[in-house]
């Protein structure tokens, strides 16, 4: 689960970290109740949506005085920003943070995450702050160091955290700061069940304060039952309304631009499916994953949901019926295409416990439906169908 800048600044400040003093807004007039509560006469004026690279995109402004601020806020607020992390389609301004503005003398890039591969928390820093991390990796990698933390040891030693911060080359005074810095996300990392915490930029004002700048913060999903503080946090309006109803069907389904719905149990099967999709030349509408025990109901959830998505031109179902049972499924796709009226070619691929079953189910009915009899056929006959 993703949060805002400004709410995972809350959560920084709770913990210690620097930040600047900011306020946030849903609406224009909350401007002139709120603005006293900043002291600075220049402010940032910044798009609160789900996605990094704001400032490119026209989301982040630095405001000279009040009367702009009204003014560039009006503009900013239910505006469509497009940034490389949204998507063509964008995301629309709901709220703005407006933060008091810092002279900037240095920029860092500072984030903090779990490393699967190793079981360990990593720490990424480098001096190369407010860019594309991404991009420094492969251009100059020198200018990253990535520090991992083993979980046994029980936090984190001084050493281990000279290191982490040992590229930014700070003072004496900053050394004090960024290592409590350090610590404060590293507590985040476990007290919070958070994912991974980015700040980029971290800087060094021109007064030498250190302040982080932008943060972004996630969470695993899997954890959230015990953070309830956290799950009050959700902003539904920044999840794909799909993804939300797949949630509540717990269906795991991932939306994607391509024309081909997928219905399928199990994620292996599933990236098989939408790799042979690939293969023959076109691109999946969906990831989606029904799981091994799917009820009817879930099935046919399932269904509503892919053809709720317009781009969808034909649908591909592969189960292999394992603890789901092939005629199950069947019966579930039948009653959600009774439901709604079925205008996409579907293509049908059962393999496993009662497939004779489930392609009778399918064969009687009298809704038109094209079996296929392995993954390499299911491919080839719903794209010949869409053509
Ligand atoms: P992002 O583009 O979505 O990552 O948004 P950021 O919060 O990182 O802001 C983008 C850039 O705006 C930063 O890298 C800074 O260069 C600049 N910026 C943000 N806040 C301030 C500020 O208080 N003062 C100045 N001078 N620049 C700022
Ligand atoms: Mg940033």
């Amino acid at each position: 689960m993703n949060i805002h800048e400004h709410q995972a600044k809350e959560i920084l400040k709770e913990f210690g970290a620097p930040v600047s003093k900011g306020i946030v807004i849903f609406s224009i007039n909350e401007i002139s109740k709120k603005i006293s509560n900043l002291k600075s006469g220049e402010f940032v004026l910044k798009a609160q949506i789900h996605a990094g690279g704001r400032g490119k995109a026209g989301g982040v402004k630095l405001i000279k005085n009040i009367s702009d601020l009204e003014k560039e806020a009006k503009l900013m607020m239910g505006k469509i920003l497009v940034t490389h992390q949204t998507g063509p389609e964008g995301k629309k301004v709901k709220r703005l943070y407006i933060e008091e503005a810092s002279d900037i003398a240095k920029e860092f890039y500072l984030s903090c995450l779990i490393d699967r591969e190793s079981s360990k928390i990593a720490f990424i820093s480098s001096t190369e702050g407010g860019m594309d991390i991404e991009k420094v990796a492969s251009e100059t990698p020198n200018k990253i160091i990535t520090n991992k933390i083993d979980l046994r040891n029980e936090g984190l030693n001084s050493e281990e955290i000279e290191k982490i911060i040992s590229i930014f080359k700070l003072n004496e005074k900053q050394k004090i700061i960024a290592s409590k810095l350090i610590k404060s996300l590293y507590d985040i990392i476990i007290k919070k069940d958070a994912s991974l915490i980015e700040i980029n930029p971290l800087i060094i004002t021109k007064s030498d304060e250190l302040i982080c700048l932008d943060a972004k913060m996630n969470f695993d999903d899997n954890a959230i039952f015990r953070r309830p503080e956290i799950l009050e946090l959700r902003d539904l309006n920044e999840e794909d309304p799909a993804e939300i109803e797949a949630s509540k069907h717990d269906l795991a389904y991932i939306k994607l631009n391509g024309s081909i719905g997928c219905m399928v149990n199990g994620a292996g099967l599933a990236m098989a499916t939408m790799d042979i999709i690939k293969l023959y030349g076109r691109e999946p509408a969906n990831f989606l994953d029904v799981g091994g025990g799917a009820t009817k109901e879930k099935v046919a959830a399932a269904f509503k949901l892919i053809l709720s998505d317009k781009n969808v031109k034909g649908i591909l179902i592969n189960i292999f019926g394992g603890i789901m049972r092939c005629d199950v499924l069947a019966q579930g796709v039948l009653d959600a295409a009774k439901e709604i009226n079925l205008s996409v070619p579907l293509v049908v691929r059962l393999a496993g416990t009662n497939f004779k079953e489930g392609k009778e189910i399918l064969d009687k009915s009298n809704i038109k439906i094209l079996s296929a009899f392995d993954l390499n056929d299911a491919a080839k006959k719903i794209i010949e169908a869409i053509q």
